[in-house]
């Protein structure tokens, strides 16, 4: 009878995982087909210096709205394009499509508009497409220079591949981008790496920012990676800036940038464009 019991339960769950699995297939295919017929979109959210307000970056975010109008979270689709493979035409998609913007806000600007844009770069992606090639491309189709650029790397990239990183991220380097590793403190990176690669900038992981000033434990973690980057010669941004009192005391601690709903969500390319000269800020 117990075995009875166990075995109907292990089919329980086999329907379940099929389940899932056909639905992550229908996902599979409705983004292989966003992705082909250009259906996705980037969102740019500011990036501003905390001791002057101004925005420095503006960092690219997949969008995807079905023909329904339902909004898929990035996160998941992000998933479901790394399980698939569908990362590598994304994530070229993502650097093409940064890049045109970028080249369009310089035109209307008259001249280099004064931001950079910061693109995500996934370990899936790094392990499977040659990105620097990639980025030369836009490069050359837009005339814009590689130092325009940020790419945002995660910790596990790092450990997933440590040798054929480092020879990306120097080779991205080398085309004078600016390289961040995103979400810091949630990975397991070996600190020996953060030394021996060539990382511009710590973003710290919106888990220890948001609602710092209640959690002195948050405000320890955040002043150790502020410690850390600076003796390491790294700039830091803040992710997960939602007040301005947090903008305030991130400033105070010596953090380089901020990004978060206080300054703006991630808005359309026009709306972007139309912050660009404003100060974010004020004290
Ligand atoms: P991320 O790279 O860490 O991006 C920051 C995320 O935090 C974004 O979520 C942004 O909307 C959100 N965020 C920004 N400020 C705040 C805030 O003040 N409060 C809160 N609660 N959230 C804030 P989003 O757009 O949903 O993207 C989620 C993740 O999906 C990104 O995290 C990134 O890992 C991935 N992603 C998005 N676009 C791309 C892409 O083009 N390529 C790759 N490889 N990954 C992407
Ligand atoms: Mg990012
Ligand atoms: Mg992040
Ligand atoms: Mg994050």
């Amino acid at each position: 009878v117990k075995r009875a019991k166990v075995s109907g339960r292990a089919e329980f769950y086999q329907v379940q995982d099929f389940a899932i699995a056909r639905a992550q297939f229908g996902m599979e295919t409705a983004l292989r087909r966003a992705i082909e017929h250009r259906d996705l979109r980037l969102a740019y959210q500011p990036i501003c210096d905390l001791a002057t307000g101004r925005i420095v970056s503006f960092e690219a975010l997949a969008r995807w709205t079905d023909k329904d109008g339902h909004e898929h979270s990035p996160t998941e689709f992000i998933a479901v394009a790394e399980e698939s493979g569908l990362i590598v035409p994304l994530g070229r998609w993502a650097i093409e499509e940064a890049a045109q913007t970028l080249a369009r806000w310089d035109a209307t600007n008259g001249g280099p508009c004064g931001v950079r844009l910061a693109v995500n770069l996934s370990a899936i992606q790094l392990q499977r497409d040659a990105i620097a090639p990639v980025l030369q491309a836009a490069l050359d189709s837009t005339g814009l220079s590689g130092d325009r650029f940020t790419l945002e790397l995660t910790e596990s990239a790092i450990v997933s591949d440590p040798d054929r990183i480092a020879g990306t991220m120097h080779a991205l380097k080398a085309l004078g981008t600016n390289l961040a590793m995103d979400d810091f403190g949630t990975g397991y990176s070996n600190l020996a790496y953060l030394q021996k690669l060539p990382i511009d900038i710590l973003k710290i992981d919106r888990s220890f920012v948001t609602g710092m000033l209640a959690d002195r434990d948050k405000v320890s973690i955040v002043r150790a990676i502020l410690s850390l980057a600076q003796a390491l010669g790294m700039r830091t941004t803040a992710e997960g800036v939602e007040t301005h009192e947090l903008s305030q005391t991130l400033a105070a601690l010596g953090c380089t940038y901020g990004q978060g709903y206080f300054y703006a969500r991630p808005l359309e390319p026009d709306a972007a464009y139309a912050m660009i000269n404003s100060i974010t800020a004020m004290n």
